[in-house]
């Protein structure tokens, strides 16, 4: 009886730490103390986990968390900045993975058949199943294990004659007087199966959405099992995972103007779309950027997706510091999908210590473009294509761009003539107002500071 108080009381106080952990990762200045309170609350929850009677075996369990636990340590620490996205959807599959074979077991033990329970584990494991091998398709296109896009010829009736057969197994299984073995197996089979098709023809920019939907089924699924087993911190847990998920997605997709049911249903147009852009792209050298930069009042920093690859943003906070000792105010734009997944400048930034006050959201800070004496693009591009706002061919057409364009003068850091994300030219970099800084993010900003430096003595 005390056990059972003493394991409730846990949960729930796992619970809260969940819920705390999230409100802490919703701000920069406090997400590190919420991935702390959640992981302390994971681990009471795991650990009570082995208070509760009839557990089992104990050996396979700890054997279990401990490889996990390993290969999570190991793989944590050694993911670049720029892997994230893969990593995320690898950890994520391995979530729905989970919650499936919950459910299985569930079936296994049939003690429970004819229930309400049935329901729910069937629909735990209809959507962890999915979640899983959606998942490592995401992972393996990411990763580059797997190339081509494919896509089948009428793929969204497979889709669609898929989810059906998949669902009416699922009913059958719930229905049937007692769980039928072979009925387990290929209602399995579908759903595994259905999350490779669905996932198979998305392409590489609207990858992060998906696996972002993907986390969100996670939740729902991980939810529905809690339900299952009877732990309130796993409903908690899973509810908790699907509400940031479902949220994530509809930010990410808003972000790039690409309706949900268009990322999974419509391939994103040809790479190369768009109007062709007229013009030529002007240079300028790292010493014409430093004084245009050194004797500016206002310059507005960019950060994408180069800046990530480069690893410059260390530099790019050395040469801030350097301009605003000289009097320069300096502010950094963040557009929501900058770089490869949510978030990633803002992490990236604040690991070189940029204070947070100097970061601006894109509504915080597009009008403030147009009183800017110095756009200074580092790495990004599609963030900043003003054929979004005009171009109705354009492949991002309608994604809210930061206003570079609009500043004074504009500098833009990249290696040569390589396109964004998208596959597309940007006009910015043809127009009156836009110079090339050409070279490696950290070779040019590196540069750009000792001209700043010379400068100033
Ligand atoms: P982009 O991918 O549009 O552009 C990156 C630019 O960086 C390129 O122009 C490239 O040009 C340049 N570059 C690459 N390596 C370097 C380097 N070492 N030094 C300097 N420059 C370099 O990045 P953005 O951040 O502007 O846009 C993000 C894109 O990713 C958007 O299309 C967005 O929709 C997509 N996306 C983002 C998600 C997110 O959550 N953040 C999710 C899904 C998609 P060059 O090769 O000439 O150097």
């Amino acid at each position: 009886m005390a056990i059972k108080w003493l394991i409730d009381a846990s949960y729930f106080v796992a619970a809260v730490l969940f819920i705390l952990g999230l409100k802490g990762m919703s701000s920069p200045v406090s997400a590190r103390k919420g991935i702390v309170w959640a992981g302390v609350g994971m681990v009471l929850a795991t650990v009570v986990t082995f208070l509760t009677p009839g557990m089992g075996n104990y050996l396979l369990m700890i054997i279990a968390i401990g490889l996990g636990g390993a290969l999570a340590w190991i793989s944590g620490k050694k993911v670049a900045m720029t892997d994230m996205p893969q990593m995320v959807a690898i950890y994520n599959g391995m979530g729905g993975g989970a919650a499936a074979a919950i459910a299985a077991v569930e079936f296994a033990r049939g003690e429970m058949h004819g229930t309400v329970v049935t329901l729910l584990a069937t629909l735990g494991a209809l959507i962890g199943a999915v979640s899983f091998s959606g998942s490592v398709v995401a992972w393996a296109k990411l990763q580059g294990v797997m190339k081509n896009a494919f896509r089948l010829p009428a793929q969204n009736a497979v889709n669609i004659v898929l989810a059906l057969a998949t669902i009416g197994l699922g009913i059958a299984l719930v229905i049937a007087p007692a769980i039928d073995p072979m009925l387990v197996v290929a209602f399995f089979v579908l759903a595994l199966i259905l999350g490779t098709i669905i996932t198979l023809p998305i392409g590489g920019a609207d990858m992060p959405v998906v696996i972002s939907l993907f986390n969100a089924f996670t939740g729902l699924a991980v939810g529905f099992e809690g339900f299952v087993m009877g732990i309130p911190a796993l409903i908690i847990a899973g509810i908790v995972v699907g509400a940031a998920g479902t949220l994530l997605t509809q930010l990410m997709a808003k972000a790039m103007n690409r309706p949900i049911s268009n990322i999974l249903f419509v391939p994103m147009a040809a790479a190369g779309g768009g109007e062709a852009v007229e013009g030529e792209q002007k240079e300028v050298g790292a010493m014409d950027a430093a004084a245009m930069m050194r004797y500016a009042s206002k310059v507005i920093i960019v950060p994408g997706y180069g800046m990530a690859v480069a690893g410059a943003q260390h530099k790019v906070w050395e040469m801030t510091e350097l301009l605003e000792e000289a009097g320069v105010e300096v502010s950094f734009a963040i557009h929501p999908v900058a770089g490869r997944m949510p978030g990633h400048m803002n992490v990236l930034l604040a690991e070189a210590g940029v204070p947070y006050e100097k970061i601006f959201d894109l509504e915080e800070i597009n009008a403030d473009f147009a009183q800017a004496d110095v756009a200074l693009v580092i790495g990004a591009n599609d963030v900043v294509n003003p054929s979004a706002r005009t171009d109705k061919s354009s492949p991002i057409y309608g994604m809210p761009i930061l206003n570079a364009d609009m500043a004074q003068n504009v500098i833009v850091v990249k290696r040569g003539k390589g396109t964004g994300y998208s596959g597309i030219e940007n006009a910015l970099f043809y127009k009156d107002n836009t110079r090339l800084l050409y070279g490696s993010a950290q070779q040019a900003v590196a540069e750009v500071i000792q001209h700043v430096k010379a400068m100033s003595v």
